[in-house]
């Protein structure tokens, strides 16, 4: 029988992003896919600036940057009843590219369409040498042993059946994931939003049929309530018409989208359909993340409505929190909390993400508001005042969310260790940069093209600020005790000491404060076996 340290079911982006990273770290690992690799029809567009910052250290920013919506494509949300009836509101973003630099990350999120980014995602997966993508391979079943578990895999092509042992198993399967029933999770949240169509479309120079200017998203409110949604894809020719059709399952062959592209783009704009997908959105999260040996990461524990494009950028958060986790543990210093800390974390991201996108699909206005919404009169007029004043209220956050991107925050973790500061209220669209333990350690440049960011990731790093900072030594040898990898790093640079408020901070691989401090602690093995994993949070 074939023998890994981690067997991974699924090369979703979720799965791709897990193999790279332990790929990155040297680990063994095999994926199994039950496709052959292809996809065929659009989901997930933005890959947010946190994900950015993992592909920066992973080296695939630019080709992500170079592989999507050009950069000087505008970003606005426009909200209209049709592109050849009323804009009802408009919600201002820079472009990728026109925009001066962010101050907080040295990544700006891009919108790079799942087509273009899983591809890169494989790419960079299969680049290292202790990974093995297998394709058209799909998880039968799985049973743990004493040594992990082990999994029955089905050859798609050949029909043949065979078992592999793992130390560990990953599921990131999707939402159609068969692991976590075969696990008994159980379900928080509303397993049915709405039945919804996306219908992908080739239209040529669309903004040449409009009048509502060139922009990446527009919104349409209409009568029914329906809210269908027109969203480009490439910056050019690509665009995704959404249908939500409410609680009602809906037959794709029964929809006459011929009506509907003349309804909502235009009687004589000219297009063509390449595929309809339906899908059904979701509000849930898992209550399990982790049985024994085995561990669910993106969908397979959190789904919820596009809006805002969290889904798969938090689903790769996952990927990121449990792979140095998972390489700690089979290089021997992770202790026996590590691994437990993967749902003690990241669920609580999970809920709050869930939570954030669910809110933003509440209607914008009670039917009867609705009905007149496309009507010229005194009432219609009303209407969209209304409704615009709803949607600049209520709907600005979903869209500009850096407080939940980079804000998010592992409070109370078991593995970190707390400096007694009070949590900040949490903002969904503002981020206010701290150094508080749990939080990820802020950016700033350190010299040219050269971020703070850059220096996490394979290691612990000890950062020491000011003049004169303690002496690493004991805190050094505590680490080498433990065998965990540590490195000491200096940053003289005031303004960047000010940002992280102590004199030292311990940086952990996922680039997360693990601890801060003035002062070396006074028993160091205590903090080094609590960011391990191996006992309880000392403070201070
Ligand atoms: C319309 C739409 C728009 C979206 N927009 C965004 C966005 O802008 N930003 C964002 O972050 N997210 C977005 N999302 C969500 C995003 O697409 C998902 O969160 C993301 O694809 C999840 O990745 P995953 O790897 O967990 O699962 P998936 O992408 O579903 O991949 C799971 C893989 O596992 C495989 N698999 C399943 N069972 C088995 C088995 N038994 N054996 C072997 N392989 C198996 C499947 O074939 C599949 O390839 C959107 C989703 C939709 C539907």
């Amino acid at each position: 029988m074939k023998q890994v340290p981690v067997l991974i079911i699924g090369g979703g982006p979720v799965g791709l992003a897990l193999a790279a990273d332990l790929g990155w770290r040297g680990i063994e690992c095999l994926l199994v896919e039950q496709g052959d690799g292809s996809i065929f029809h659009p989901r997930a567009n933005t890959v947010n600036s946190r994900t950015m910052e993992f592909c920066r250290r992973w080296g695939i920013a630019d080709r992500v940057r170079n592989s999507g919506t050009p950069p000087d494509f505008p970003l606005d949300i426009v909200y209209a009843t049709g592109l050849q009836g009323y804009e009802i509101a408009r919600i201002n973003r820079p472009s990728y590219g026109g925009a001066k630099p962010i101050a907080t990350t040295p990544e700006r999120s891009q919108r790079c369409n799942q087509i273009f980014f899983d591809p890169i995602m494989r790419d960079l997966a299969s680049s290292f040498p202790s990974v093995t993508l297998r394709y058209q391979c799909r998880l039968e079943s799985f049973t743990e042993t004493s040594e992990g578990v082990v999994a029955t895999v089905r050859d798609v092509a050949s029909d043949r059946v065979e078992t592999i042992g793992a130390k560990y198993l990953v599921a990131c399967c999707g939402g159609h994931s068969p692991v976590p029933r075969a696990l008994g999770v159980q379900w928080e949240g509303t397993s049915v939003l709405s039945y919804n169509l996306n219908v992908f479309l080739r239209i040529p120079e669309l903004w040449k049929h409009h009048g509502m200017g060139k922009t990446a998203f527009y919104f349409f409110v209409d009568r029914e309530g329906r809210s269908p949604s027109l969203i480009e894809i490439d910056g050019n020719v690509l665009w995704r018409l959404g249908l939500n059709y409410g609680t009602e399952r809906v037959d794709p062959k029964s929809v006459d989208i011929d009506a509907l592209v003349k309804r909502f783009v235009g009687a004589s704009v000219p297009y063509e359909v390449i595929s309809v997908l339906p899908w059904t959105c979701r509000s849930i999260v898992a209550d399990c993340w982790r049985k024994g040996p085995v561990f669910l990461a993106g969908d397979a524990v959190h789904q919820h409505s596009p809006s805002g494009g969290f889904g798969m950028n938090t689903g790769l958060g996952d990927a990121v929190d449990l792979s140095w986790k998972l390489a700690a543990s089979l290089d021997g210093w992770g202790g026996e909390g590590l691994l437990a800390s993967y749902q003690i974390e990241r669920r609580p991201i999970a809920r709050r993400i869930v939570r954030e996108a669910t809110e933003s699909l509440a209607p914008l206005a009670p039917a009867a508001k609705l009905a007149h919404i496309e009507d010229a009169t005194p009432e219609g007029d009303q209407a969209r005042q209304e409704v615009r004043d709803t949607i600049m209220r209520e709907r600005t956050q979903v869209f500009i969310s850096d407080g939940l991107v980079l804000g998010y925050t592992y409070d109370g973790s078991p593995i970190v260790c707390s400096d007694g500061t009070p949590l900040r209220p949490q903002s969904v669209s503002k981020y206010e940069p701290t150094a508080r333990p749990g939080s990820r350690a802020p950016h700033a440049w350190l010299a040219e093209g050269q971020s703070t960011i850059d220096l996490f990731g394979k290691s612990f790093v000890l950062l020491r600020f000011g003049d004169a900072p303690p002496d690493p030594e004991l805190f050094v040898a505590a680490a080498r005790a433990r065998g965990v990898p540590l490195q000491v790093v200096d940053i003289p640079n005031p303004e960047i000491a000010r940002l992280y408020e102590r004199r030292l901070a311990l940086i952990r691989p996922d680039g997360h404060v693990a601890w801060r401090n003035d002062e070396m602690p006074a028993a160091p093995l205590a903090v080094i076996d609590t960011v391990r994993g191996a006992s309880e949070a000392p403070s201070g």
